[in-house]
């Protein structure tokens, strides 16, 4: 994670650089703001920044080894904390199963693949439903024994702890002293949506940084820039999401299964050989800019990729849902089967490529229609 990577707030950016560059890196910080904001990226964007062998004015180079590991969160010296269930009694058969569980492996494929998600994300992501999370004093223990190790690379040690709120009290206890008072060159970084469920002796010992919520314009040019939605869908998007962009990157997932509903109507217009249908959703596609008709595209190859699946019977895979799986379910190896899906794959890709290269929308997608068409006639 770079600051790049991070839309706007660019005074709690520059405020973050200056603290390194001037050395006035507090050795406890607390990263706290609003649920789906950059408490996370903000912090880990930090630490790629300390840890970077090439920093530049504003941001972490991203392409040296250091910055390559970040990318992953796996430098050796950045160690996370996160709040997980209390351990199953033994008497719990579920107990040996629990032990096996590599938390650290799941929060790090949490961190990268939902930066801006919650605690009920996390929660979900785990498969913890309805039990108690918590940090405990057996994991604040182990917090101190790590920092008490010298650190592998002679650099900064960093302790990472999201969910900082889920600190029991013992736990937050055992820690006063460590936060006091680090080794050198130990930082601590404390993340949290819910500031006020800290003890104010953690509290005092932390320096603040306050993260606010996302402009409205922050999201809409992330959500453009990143190809998520075009500029109609980014602006409504950005409004209703409120500055969390946790929210938005759900309403964009909406919109996407609202493409799905469109490449379902295609498909089958295409199939009932319905040109004037199949005409005048051309022009529809033609009128829409052009990174939503490249979506639009995508979402037909992963519906071909859920057609694909379900012809080789790798169901699980799927990832479809309710009418959308019913869909598949009836299209495939009656109206497309396998045999069909790469010739169709590579059609699409073709007409993606021709977009790019500014062809005409119009004519790009009644081509690929007749060939849909086509390839389906011959099947029946
Ligand atoms: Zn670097």
């Amino acid at each position: 994670m770079q600051f790049a990577d991070i839309p706007g707030l660019p005074e709690t950016k520059a405020h973050l650089i200056n603290a390194v560059k001037n050395n006035h890196l507090a050795h406890a910080l607390l990263f706290h703001g609003p649920e789906g904001s950059a408490n996370l990226t903000l912090s880990l964007a930090l630490a790629t920044y300390l840890y970077c062998q090439n920093p530049g004015e504003t941001d972490s180079c991203g392409t040296c080894a250091a910055c390559q590991r970040m990318a992953k969160l796996v430098m050796p010296d950045l160690n996370f904390a996160f709040p997980v269930i209390a351990k199953a009694k033994e008497s719990d058969k579920g107990d040996d199963k629990d032990q096996k569980v590599d938390h650290l492996a799941n929060w790090r494929k949490f961190a990268l693949e939902q930066p801006y998600g919650n605690v009920h994300d996390y929660i979900y992501f785990n498969g913890f439903e309805k039990k108690q999370l918590n940090i405990s004093v057996g994991a604040a223990r182990q917090i101190i024994q790590t920092l008490s190790l010298v650190s592998f690379e002679g650099g900064y040690k960093i302790m990472m702890i999201w969910g900082a709120e889920f600190l029991n009290q013992q736990a937050a206890n055992a820690l006063l002293k460590i936060l006091e008072e680090p080794q050198p060159k130990t930082i601590f970084i404390l993340v949290t949506t819910q500031a006020e469920q800290l003890l104010t002796t953690i509290l005092s010992r932390t320096q603040k940084v306050m993260v606010r919520g996302f402009s409205d314009q922050e999201i809409h040019d992330y959500l453009v820039e990143a190809g998520l939605a075009d500029e109609q869908t980014a602006a409504q998007i950005s409004m209703i999401a409120d500055g969390n962009l946790r929210e938005a990157l759900r309403l964009v997932n909406q919109v996407e299964d609202q493409q799905v509903v469109w490449i379902r109507n295609w498909f089958r217009l295409c199939h009932g050989k319905q040109f004037k249908d199949i005409f005048a959703l051309s022009d529809a596609f033609h009128k829409f800019d052009k990174e939503a008709q490249k979506s639009i595209l995508q979402t037909g190859v992963n519906v071909l990729r859920e057609i694909m699946l379900k012809n080789v019977e790798v169901e699980s895979l799927l990832r479809t849902k309710g009418d959308d799986r019913q869909f598949i379910n009836k299209i495939s190896g009656n109206v497309l089967t396998e045999d069909h899906i790469p010739g169709l794959f590579e059609l699409f890709n073709k007409a993606h490529y021709h977009l790019e290269r500014n062809g005409n929308a119009k004519l790009i997608f009644t081509d690929l229609s007749m060939e849909i068409v086509l390839l389906m006639a011959k099947i029946d």
